[in-house]
């Protein structure tokens, strides 16, 4: 039976991709290999409880939601996944995955949408991303970009067009919570004539920016 090593499962809003607004169920797993300076669920870096695939199939379906999100942490961490990805997609659920971008993508279940989110400078993590996976990327899935300041938003800027990024996938810019103002980067954006989608992390806005399993 596979197991895997559980953060939390929680009901709540989507808020960080342009799914963001909308009732989504989190399945957070344990273990990163990044450290980002900026990181906001260092508390999924080591806690959590081994689940069965069924357990977590259970606990997701308690919720009556049909929008999934894996994330961690890092969530491709655990060699268990694949097979939640497959449980979840032939349930029928709309399943999301946030990823680092420093791990291989292309395993991942080609009905999951993937969200990947490629490391700026300030994150300290820069020679962390994986670079092959923008050969992977598809429609169904988006490329995020965490910007602390204008040297991420320049280096982000570069990278979509080296990448030709934006003719790829959606492509997401959104601030360090509490160390950008939205301001600046929504200026920048403009200035740049970026094609990217500018996004709050609707979750910090509801509810308290600290608080766990919202
Ligand atoms: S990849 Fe995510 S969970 Fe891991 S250190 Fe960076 S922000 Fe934190």
């Amino acid at each position: 039976m596979t197991e895997l090593v559980v953060n939390e499962i929680f009901h709540s809003i989507q808020g960080e991709s342009s799914h963001s607004g909308r009732p989504c169920v989190f399945i957070r797993l344990t273990y990163c290999n990044l450290r980002c300076t900026w990181c906001d669920t260092a508390y999924a870096f080591e806690a959590g409880s081994p689940m069965s695939v069924a357990s977590i199939l259970s606990r997701v379906g308690s919720f009556g939601c049909r929008l999934v999100e894996v994330t961690g942490g890092e969530p491709l961490m655990q060699e268990g996944v694949h097979e939640l990805f497959r449980a979840l997609c032939d349930l029928g659920y709309e399943v999301l995955v946030e990823t680092s971008g420093s791990l291989d993508i292309s395993r991942v279940d080609g009905r999951v949408s993937r969200i990947v989110d490629f490391k700026c400078p300030a994150s300290g993590m820069v020679k962390k991303n994986l670079w092959s996976n923008v050969e992977q990327l598809t429609r169904r899935d988006e490329v995020k970009f965490v910007i602390r300041d204008r040297e991420d938003f320049d280096w982000s800027v570069a990278r979509i067009r080296e990448h030709g990024l934006d003719g790829r996938c959606t492509v997401l810019m959104s601030v360090v919570f509490g160390e950008l103002e939205c301001v600046d980067l929504a200026r920048w954006m403009l200035e740049e004539g970026v094609n990217a989608r500018f996004q709050l992390q609707v979750h910090k806005y509801i509810w308290e920016p600290s608080a766990r399993g919202v």
